[in-house]
């Protein structure tokens, strides 16, 4: 298989700073993954989907992975459901397409989600009020060290927020994904802002869902064509009783939401706002006009200028709310 050498990774990246990887791999099949592993075993790897989660701020001395095994199979169906186990390039909202125009529920409010769909269990993808961990069966894996095959139940991948085993570890190369999906859909109301743009319709399709979703993301999101950026840059933080009722004394209007006893969720979108980070920019980076919790990139090549920002934020915020608000992007 070809090996790519001092590649540029601007392209790679939905915040285009500019990288050269040592070395670069686009694998076809899971054998042409498992040679490559094992011709390789010293050099430090990093797998690489579509780019929409992560940006560079420096040059990759090892091997970057770049998935490119296509294709489906259908491993089960009867009048109720049906398993289909789909490649790890495969563009994630072209299966969403795909599955809304053969009324296969269960992905609708994940469309226009970028990424791939090796990528979607890494950090268990979500949009309105739902998880992708909610119809993955079984995670298909090569293991980065040896190269050898491995299998991950649902149960197996510990997903949770916006995290996963893979993405805790590291450790496996997601080479297909088995989701398990509805033949008959009902809609069931999740979201305000969907059941507004469903204009209060009671039993949407499944199409006039997706297409709802769609509309609502490209009002919402920055084209990351014109504007680079990674979507929501900051997870939104988990809050124990103490810091839940400092941050109400501090902002009474603050959401906050019960997870248990002793943790709380707020947003993070607001405390970037309070802290004065609404629609402000530094140099050539800055929130996005219409959602502060996305970071945008007004034409720098430098990944540490998207750093430094980001560390303006967590500083601010964390001096006046004493929270910490954690990355969602990958930074390498
Ligand atoms: C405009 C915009 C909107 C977004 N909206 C949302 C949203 O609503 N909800 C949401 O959850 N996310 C959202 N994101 C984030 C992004 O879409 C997801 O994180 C997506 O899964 C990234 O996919 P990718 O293929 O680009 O992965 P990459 O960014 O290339 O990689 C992300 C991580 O996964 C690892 N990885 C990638 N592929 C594999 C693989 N095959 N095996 C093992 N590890 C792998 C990488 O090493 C990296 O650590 C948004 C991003 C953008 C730019």
């Amino acid at each position: 298989m070809n090996i790519q050498y001092n590649i540029q990774l601007k392209p790679y990246n939905s915040f285009r700073t500019q990288a050269h990887a040592k070395l670069f791999c686009e694998p076809e099949s899971v054998a042409e993954l498992s040679d490559i592993l094992k011709k390789y075993p010293d050099e430090k790897k990093l797998v690489l989907g579509g780019g929409f989660n992560l940006f560079f701020t420096k040059d990759f001395d090892g091997l970057i992975i770049h998935p490119a095994m296509k294709g489906f199979n259908i491993w089960y169906e009867d009048t109720n459901l049906i398993e289909i186990e789909v490649s790890a390039s495969t563009n994630w909202d072209d299966f969403v397409e795909f599955c809304v125009d053969n009324h296969y529920a269960g992905i609708e409010n994940l469309s226009l989600i970028p990424s791939t769909v090796g990528a979607a269990p890494v950090q268990n993808i979500g949009a309105y009020g739902t998880e992708v961990k909610e119809v993955i069966t079984l995670v298909r894996t090569v293991d980065i060290r040896t190269g050898e095959p491995k299998d991950f139940t649902n149960k197996m991948c510990y997903f949770e927020y916006r995290d996963s085993f893979f993405k805790r570890t590291g450790n496996h190369i997601i080479t297909s994904v088995v989701f398990r999906l509805k033949k008959l859909f009902t809609y069931k109301e999740k979201y305000i802002d969907l059941t507004n743009e469903l204009k209060n319709n009671k039993y949407p399709t499944l199409r006039e869902v997706r297409d709802a979703i769609v509309r609502i993301r490209t009002r919402k999101m920055p084209d990351y064509d014109t504007l680079p950026n990674a979507g929501s840059f900051f997870k939104n933080p988990y809050l124990t009783y103490e810091q839940k009722e400092k941050l109400i004394r501090l902002l009474p209007n603050a959401t906050i939401h019960h997870v248990n006893e002793n943790c709380f969720k707020t947003s993070s979108a607001f405390l970037i706002d309070k802290a004065g980070y609404k629609n402000k920019r530094s140099g050539m980076v800055g929130t996005y006009e219409h959602h502060s919790l996305i970071i945008v990139n007004y034409g720098t090549e430098q990944g540490k200028d998207i750093v430094n920002f980001m560390e303006q934020i967590q500083h601010t915020v964390h001096s006046q709310f004493n929270i910490w608000l954690e990355p969602e992007v990958r930074v390498y």
